[in-house]
């Protein structure tokens, strides 16, 4: 390989612009680790990255924070070449070159080897998304939350994060409720192991009320901003919310009574930054117990690297559905 293909995003008048460009190995950013890429998957904060120029800390910048491949060459002995590995997150697209990129060096100390019973191309249907969406499940039930005890709300439940845990939680036993903007949707959203479907409208707080009628004992929130809100007024005593995400802002209004009548926990959820150790037990999961019985059938859409553009710029008018990832093979 003299030369590949790759997304570059750069400023131009100060605007960011994708183009499809050649590169060569020297152009890769530091890593120890070259990786021939199989998949990348696209998720909203590539988005973020390639259309709106958030989060890169320099330009240009091959964007795409999730990659599955196979090792080229390597300076650590405990990756060789031919061995299968994927990397999500840490600074990947946004501090050093990603995904979207037929080939990438990647620091070692980033890499996940492919865990026994998930192929390239499914580590990265999951990616950012799945694995955000196991560390929310992992969450919940590390604060007890079991199958039995009742309703658990999905927001967002036609993106990514949405989609796979409905999936997943639908799978292990619960009784999942979805909430979308997307009611053409719904029977996606039932066909994957939603048992009611609601409209986005009726989970936004819109009067900042922080007492409602109980309606779930635990939700899974990538939407932030008034769903939140809504989430927190409305969960039964001793529920809980695992919050990743923004797509629908970052202020939350609420006060101390649900906290303190309902006794409600309101968890945090970080996929960049988790440690190695407990990252590689979540992929362990995805391979396992949580890996979606609806992945590659329903789940995922694949495209080439030329679609990337158009993809990146719909997934942030939210007009998606389910996971998308890059096929470079
Ligand atoms: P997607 O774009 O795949 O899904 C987002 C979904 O949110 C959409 O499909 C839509 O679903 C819903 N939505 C879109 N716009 C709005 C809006 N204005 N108000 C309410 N709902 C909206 O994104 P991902 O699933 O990849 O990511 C979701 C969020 O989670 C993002 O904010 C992302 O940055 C964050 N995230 C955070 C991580 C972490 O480490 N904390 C890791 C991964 C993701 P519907 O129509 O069904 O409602």
């Amino acid at each position: 390989m003299s030369s590949f293909k790759a997304l570059v995003v750069d400023k131009v008048d100060g605007n960011p612009e994708m183009s499809i460009q050649t590169l060569t190995t020297d152009q890769l950013t530091a890593g120890d680790v070259l990786i021939k890429v199989h998949y990348s998957s696209v998720n909203y904060k590539d988005a973020m990255i390639a259309v709106n120029g958030q989060f890169a800390e320099k330009f240009p910048m091959v964007p795409g924070i999730d990659l599955a491949g196979e090792v080229v060459e390597s300076v650590n002995e405990d990756f060789q070449p031919g061995d299968q590995v994927l990397a999500t997150s840490y600074y990947i697209g946004t501090r050093n070159f990603g995904g979207f990129s037929e080939y990438a060096k990647i620091p070692s100390e980033w890499l996940v080897p492919l865990p026994q019973g998930l192929t390239l191309r499914e580590s990265m249907i999951l990616g950012t998304a799945g694995f955000t969406a196991a560390l929310s499940i992992d969450k919940l039930e590390q604060n007890g939350l079991r199958p039995d005890d009742g309703k658990v709300l999905v927001a967002g439940a036609s993106g990514g994060v949405g989609s796979i845990s409905v999936n997943m939680l639908s799978d292990i036993g619960y009784h999942v409720e979805a909430s979308t903007g997307h009611m053409e949707e719904v029977q996606y959203l039932k066909s994957i192991g939603a048992k009611r479907v609601i409209h986005r409208d009726e989970v936004t707080d819109e009067e900042d009320k922080p007492i409602r009628k109980r309606q779930w004992i635990a939700a899974i929130d990538p939407i932030g901003g008034k769903t939140t809100q809504y989430i927190l007024s409305s969960l039964d005593y001793g529920g809980y919310v695992a919050t990743c995400g923004l797509v629908g802002g970052v202020e939350v209004k609420t006060t101390v009574l649900p906290f303190i009548s309902r006794n409600i926990q309101w968890i945090g959820v970080d996929s960049v930054k988790f440690p190695m150790e407990g990252r590689k037990k979540i992929w362990d999961r995805l391979a396992t117990d949580l890996k979606p019985s609806k992945l590659s059938r329903d789940i995922a859409t694949e495209i080439t690297l030329n679609e990337l553009p158009d993809t990146l710029k719909e997934i942030l008018k939210g007009q998606i559905r389910g996971r998308f990832i890059v096929n470079f093979i």
